[in-house]
């Protein structure tokens, strides 16, 4: 099968190196990489309409996750009743109104799965969805690939969150993995047709083999069996940690490695790009958008090695972001950050966007989405600038000296969790959102009092209603 990937400069040959390439699919927006994916809820980016995404950022690919859709019985998911004017159409770019040329990419499980419950079994992966725990059986996995037609899908993966996985457990984690590798692609490529594309339309989704965040020597078989059997059918690799970016054999290296993992900060991320990650999902820019907290960073790529000297360090670190929930933006007229072109800096200030959080509009957490995406837009931008001019390793080193090791801490309170979100795995775990009425406790106790005074109160009956004044009982009752 035609790979849709192609290196454009690699800083050293082999695959342990920072490389910008070109991930091109018929009739979608081409990816340059390095490059995010943009992480959607229930299919929608959160806190910005469709419109918006497409007039004032550049999102052009989008993660979904098929748990966040699997609240009903297969037969009535409303996702699968939506009806194709053609057999390749997809349900699920109809669905999430996403436009015609975004990637869309599906993965079982969201890019920050919540830990379940149950466990994994033989032949399904437990899921949360916004309707409690399930098992998605791998069957019913295949099924809804070939009904919602997405253009990339992340295999199946037997992935043991929430605590390290014993020696047993491994090796099954491995052989179940290798089954679904297997099974997966013998199912949606078992036509013998040309199934990467017919020049204008993608015909099959295309495949990412899971490699699973263990040792080589612990997936070896596997690993092996990719290289040589399951090669001609796999498109790129999804990782689930930055370690096994180091056991991609040689001959895998012309596919793309997709980084569905979770880097804290920009640094880290920088750090995976020099071991030749391409793709990465970066739950980092929602989080803080959520958190009133604006990413204030950039990378500069120095034009020539020579010019890299010449750079200064500043005496003290700069913050990575601020947190615009921070009384002394309240009567900041300036853009988040001076000088971004983005829709949220270009139109509006810091006051106005701390007023907005403060009264819990909304519209804050858009602006900050839009403003926080733009900002990673430009950060890969000048990565891609920085290895195709030889001098990355050089401005990697000069962006730490420059930027703090951490974001801010989030102060303020972020929108209310809803579902998924707030399903807490854990006994000893506390709630995800504070207590909405704690401050009617006030009014409890007052309405207590008033039992004896002379307001009604909601509990009291006819007689009292009549005593309070409200209206006379009739005598017929
Ligand atoms: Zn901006």
């Amino acid at each position: 099968m035609k790979i849709p990937f192609a290196t454009v400069h690699a800083s050293s040959p082999g695959g342990l190196a920072a490389r910008v390439g070109k991930f091109v699919l018929p009739n979608r927006k081409p990816i340059q990489t390095p490059h995010y994916i943009t992480i959607t809820s229930r299919g929608a980016v959160p806190h910005i309409s469709p419109d918006i995404v497409r007039n004032s950022t550049s999102i052009g690919s989008l993660y979904v996750g098929l748990e966040d859709f699997l609240d009903k019985a297969p037969q009535s998911l409303p996702v699968l009743q939506i009806p194709q004017s053609h057999p390749h159409e997809s349900r699920l770019r109809k669905f999430i109104a996403a436009q015609d040329d975004d990637v869309l990419i599906l993965g079982a499980r969201r890019a920050q799965p919540v830990i379940t419950p149950q466990s994994n079994t033989a032949d399904a992966v437990a899921v949360i969805t916004s309707a409690g725990s399930w098992v998605l059986e791998h069957t019913k996995w295949l099924d809804m690939i070939h009904k919602l037609r997405p253009d990339v899908v992340i295999g199946f993966a037997d992935l043991a969150y929430g605590h390290t996985p014993g020696v047993k457990r491994r090796e099954k984690m491995v052989d179940r993995t290798h089954a679904y590798t297997r099974d997966a692609t013998r199912y949606l490529y078992s036509e013998s047709t040309d199934t990467s594309d017919n020049g204008s339309e993608l015909k099959t989704p295309l495949y990412f083999a899971p490699i699973l965040p263990l040792e080589n020597t612990q997936q070896g078989l596997y690993l092996e069996d990719l290289e040589d059997e399951l090669r001609p059918r796999v498109s790129g690799l999804a990782l689930y940690e930055s370690a096994s970016l180091a056991i991609i054999p040689d001959s895998l290296s012309d596919l793309p490695r997709f980084c569905i993992s979770e880097p804290w900060v920009p640094q880290e991320i920088l750090r995976d790009v020099a071991l030749g990650a391409d793709l990465f999902t970066i739950p980092f820019i929602g989080d803080l958008s959520n958190g009133g907290i604006a990413l204030d960073f950039i990378f500069t790529p120095s034009a020539t090695p020579e010019q890299q000297n010449e750079k200064r360090t500043p005496s003290a670190p700069k913050p990575l972001a601020f947190d615009l929930w921070n009384k002394s933006y309240s009567t900041d007229i300036v853009p988040i950050s001076e000088g971004c072109q983005c829709y949220a800096c270009q139109k509006h200030h810091r006051a106005y966007i701390h007023h907005l959080l403060s009264a819990k509009e909304m519209l804050a957490w858009s602006l900050l989405q839009i403003h926080n995406h733009h900002v990673m837009d430009q950060f890969f931008e000048a990565v891609r600038q920085s290895i195709t001019n030889d001098t990355f390793e050089a401005d990697v080193a000069s962006f730490e000296r420059e930027y703090e090791s951490a974001f801010p801490k989030q102060t303020g309170q972020g929108p209310r969790i809803r579902g998924y979100s707030s399903y807490v795995s854990g006994a000893g775990e506390a709630k995800r959102n504070a207590p909405a009425y704690g401050r009617l406790n006030d009014a409890i106790e007052k309405y207590a009092e008033s039992q004896q005074s002379s307001v009604a109160t909601p509990d009291t009956n006819a007689e009292g209603l009549e005593r309070h004044g409200f209206a006379e009982k009739s005598a017929d009752l």
